[in-house]
């Protein structure tokens, strides 16, 4: 049964940077924002109001516990925690709760969940962030069309990060019927973060075959000497890669100012416009659509982090990105010697976060459109 364990999702403790988060919201939205009054008057109340309004409705929920519970969130997390720019009784506005909420659900309330233990079993097992991967990810289908994209065990979809945009989506309609306005944004913010996490390609695969042979090679070379499990190897290599490439994507989108065909420039235009997709979607089949899309790119992508990196990830060298606390570590220090290899790579990456981000900011659109056509509806009625 070894073979199975080549299977394991990579586990990994988020996916976009905090700052990348916030940028995906503010770039996708910011020609859209005045026309639907993005930037009108919210008053910022505390998680307390919402919940007595819920409790009303919902009597099995008394408690930030029982909402938790209800939610299927780790009650220990501080998602009812307002930002620390956030002063209760003060004014923001819908853009500003929605860039501040997206990072949120990699504060925690995803992680240590026991629930969906063989669910989670295909994302690595007995690791503290299991059930946040096994949340902000979903594997696809298998696809004989993308064999190698698709790849996995088992071969239907595994992951609830498109369930989670949906509920997010339905918490967000109920916090704005209760009159919460603050607290419906703060929602959608929450559904924004899973799509953005689906649009990541490591986010739509699982360990595809090329990442298992680099974790085969890596524990017969230094995995095995150093008391490593195998497992731990090919998690520790499958992790260092889909890391690296948000660091390097949150390095490259910092020198947006620097010239106007500088690559972060160039990605943050990606995102602008005013389009949506014209199909009306539910949240989840809009999630799906992009976890669909970004698993498409999801083998270039590792093959060009490899060749940028030229096996600087594949050693016992953890590379780190943190959740909202800071940069990431400076990708530039793993970088391929070979400055021909190192443009490849780059180009290569270069057109793939491109061709996502355009997609992304369509979706972002699309899913606050959907969100303003659903209440502005019930308003009129
Ligand atoms: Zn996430």
């Amino acid at each position: 049964m070894k073979w199975l364990f080549l299977l394991l999702f990579p586990f990994s403790a988020h996916a976009w940077t905090g700052a990348t988060h916030h940028l995906l919201v503010d770039k996708s939205l910011a020609s859209v924002a005045t026309k639907w009054n993005l930037n009108a008057p919210v008053v910022i109340v505390p998680f307390e109001n919402f919940l007595v309004k819920l409790a009303k409705e919902n009597p099995k929920i008394q408690t930030r516990a029982d909402f938790a519970e209800w939610l299927q969130i780790n009650s220990a997390a501080p998602f009812d925690a307002l930002h620390k720019s956030e002063i209760p009784d003060h004014v923001t506005t819908p853009l500003q709760i929605l860039s501040i909420t997206s990072p949120r659900p990699d504060d925690g309330r995803d992680r240590r969940l026991a629930i969906d233990h063989l669910e989670q079993f295909w994302f690595g097992r007995g690791t503290k962030t299991v059930s946040q991967a096994f949340r902000h990810m979903e594997k696809v289908p298998f696809d004989l069309l993308h064999p190698l994209n698709t790849f996995g065990f088992p071969p239907g979809p595994v992951g609830q990060a498109t369930q989670r945009a949906q509920i997010y989506f339905d918490l967000a309609l109920l916090a704005h019927r209760l009159e919460e306005p603050y607290w419906a944004w703060n929602f959608l913010g929450c559904a924004l973060h899973y799509i953005e996490d689906l649009q990541q390609p490591f986010h739509s695969s699982q360990l595809i075959p090329p990442l298992a042979w680099k974790g085969l090679q890596s524990y017969f070379r230094w995995g095995f000497q150093e008391k490593n499990g195998f497992l731990k190897t090919l998690t520790h290599i499958a992790s260092n890669t889909h890391h690296y490439f948000e660091g390097y994507v949150e390095m490259m989108l910092g020198g947006e100012h620097d010239a106007p065909l500088s690559t972060g420039a160039l990605w943050n235009d990606a995102l602008k416009g005013k389009d949506i997709f014209e199909k009306p979607l539910s949240a989840r089949e809009l999630a799906k659509n992009i976890r669909d899309f970004s698993n498409r790119y999801v083998y270039d992508t590792v093959e060009a982090v490899l060749k940028l990196t030229d096996g600087n990830l594949l050693g016992p060298k953890i590379y780190t990105t943190d959740f909202e606390d800071g940069p990431p570590e400076n990708p530039t220090l793993f970088f391929n010697p070979d400055v021909f290899h190192r443009t490849d790579a780059a180009a290569q990456i270069s057109r793939i976060v491109l061709t996502n981000f355009k997609y992304q900011g369509t979706a972002i659109r699309t899913i606050v459109r959907s969100f303003l056509n659903q209440t502005e509806s019930k308003q009129g009625g």
